[in-house]
């Protein structure tokens, strides 16, 4: 592995002028920096012209592959066309109107309303602020909690980060004030002695039954979740999850916002996570996979009751005093509405289903191993586990994470892959083949066995 001993390699140049975010700064001194120039497929290529097998999808969203010629010549035909523009004023793009028909077409809801952002964590933060104009607007100025979870992932701006149910937002002082964080419903983990899964899961929705009553229903202006936690380590909701906290918070009024950053188009087998766990949403966060990585860009998608609310106060006021200069970029549009093409029809969603069998035999067959506690997951997107005892499910100790250890072997291997926690997550892009399946679970297998 490259190092930082040669002043002109890219790895020192990359060095010397970058502040690393999310990135393990003591690892990186000592292996050095992958540069990469280009993509081929689910691959990556860096400076040396090593190829990896990418099964983070980039970062969960690079689901059409890194050189996909529809999506390179969308957004090479936009540029031609109209490079760039935003959509205030009583402006906006073509192509934004068509894609937000196209959103409203695919959304759950019967008559969506869309509203652009760059991130999903602007997208979430768009949301929050949305409430909070509404509920003001409402006569209820009062109603400014937000309700998540632990180890929920929401983005990284003050608002989407207090969100965020990580520890590590504590550095910043962070949740800010009226942000709570209700349990993870992770069994396997959290799950008590003796408990059954159906109990864990009534467990969780006494908690939020508790945490209304406690908070004041009229303090609170919605709850945010996603379907299957991805950046927590792919935790999907104990069984009938859904099923149990969306009619408590119905009945006291507390919107429900599903934030389908990574299980939006196709990661869960179904176009949204919210369909593979059958639960109807009042709004959906999208960003990531709706451009296929190929655009930064985010949308919140408004259904038909919030949205009619969101019109009557924004009309009360003349306006909706938010929006971010790129919002509805014609490019980022024009990009998405290729991406929801090529997901959709060419074949791209049915190959997450057709290859979701061989998947979870692959991570099953992997969970074998002495030191894999739990595999778990949904479609394309898995998480192993990793434990110092199985019996018992004890965690590895020490700095560097046994997770951080087993994907530094991957990369060692040819093969990307994500340390969250103690887990090594995959979630490769849906356009894998068999072939690439097989290659990307025999390179981890012989990680595994470098590590233990
Ligand atoms: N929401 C979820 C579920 C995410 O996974 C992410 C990013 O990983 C975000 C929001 C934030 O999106 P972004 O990084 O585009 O701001």
């Amino acid at each position: 592995m490259m190092t930082n001993d040669s002043p002109n390699s890219w790895d020192a140049r990359a060095a010397a002028h970058s502040f690393y975010g999310f990135t393990d700064l003591p690892t990186v001194a000592e292996r050095g920096t992958i540069v990469v120039t280009h993509g081929e497929g689910p691959y990556i290529v860096d400076t040396e012209g090593r190829r990896y097998l990418d099964a983070n999808s980039g970062l969960w969203n690079m689901v059409a592959g890194f050189d996909h010629p529809g999506m390179i010549a969308a957004a090479q035909a936009q540029y031609a066309r109209f490079p760039g523009y935003h959509a205030f004023f009583g402006r906006m793009s073509d192509q934004t109107v068509m894609l937000s028909e196209k959103l409203a077409e695919v959304s759950p809801f019967d008559n969506a309303k869309v509203f652009y952002t760059n991130s999903g964590s602007e997208a979430n933060d768009s949301m929050v602020k949305m409430l909070w104009f509404l509920w003001a607007s409402e006569g209820q100025p009062q109603r400014r909690k937000i309700l998540t979870r632990v180890n929920a992932y929401h983005g990284v701006t003050a608002v989407s980060a207090s969100m965020t149910g990580k520890p590590y937002n504590a550095v910043f002082g962070l949740p800010l004030d009226g942000f709570v964080h209700l349990s993870c419903p992770h069994y396997w983990r959290f799950g008590q002695e003796g408990e059954s899964e159906a109990q864990f899961t009534q467990r969780m929705a006494d908690e939020l039954e508790a945490t209304i009553a406690r908070e004041g229903a009229d303090t609170i202006a919605g709850f945010f979740a996603e379907p299957v936690m991805g950046a927590g380590g792919v935790i999907p909701p104990s069984e009938g999850y859904f099923q149990a906290i969306a009619p408590i918070l119905r009945r006291h009024g507390i919107p429900l916002i599903s934030d389908e950053v990574i299980t939006g188009f196709g990661r869960t087998g179904n176009t949204w996570g919210c369909e593979t766990y059958d639960f109807v949403p009042d709004a959906i966060i999208s960003s990531k996979n709706l451009t296929a990585g190929f655009f930064p860009m985010g949308a919140v998608i408004l259904g038909e009751a919030l949205a009619d609310r969101m019109q009557r106060a924004a009309e009360k006021i003349e306006e909706f005093p938010h929006g971010f200069t790129a919002s509805g970029h014609p490019v980022g549009c024009a990009i998405a509405l290729k991406a929801i093409d090529v997901v959709m029809n060419e074949g791209l969603a049915d190959n997450v289903r057709r290859l979701t069998p061989r998947f979870e035999a692959g991570m099953a067959r992997l969970a074998q191993h002495p030191h894999i506690g739990e595999w778990r997951g949904k479609g394309f997107m898995g998480a192993l586990e990793a434990v110092a005892d199985k019996a018992t499910k004890t965690p590895f100790a020490g700095h560097l994470s046994v997770s951080e250890r087993i994907a530094n072997a991957c990369t060692d291997q040819g093969l990307i892959c994500r340390p969250l926690g103690q887990s090594i997550v995959l979630c490769p892009p849906f356009i894998l083949t068999e072939a690439q399946m097989d290659e990307m679970f025999t390179k981890l297998e012989t990680a595994l066995d470098k590590v233990f």
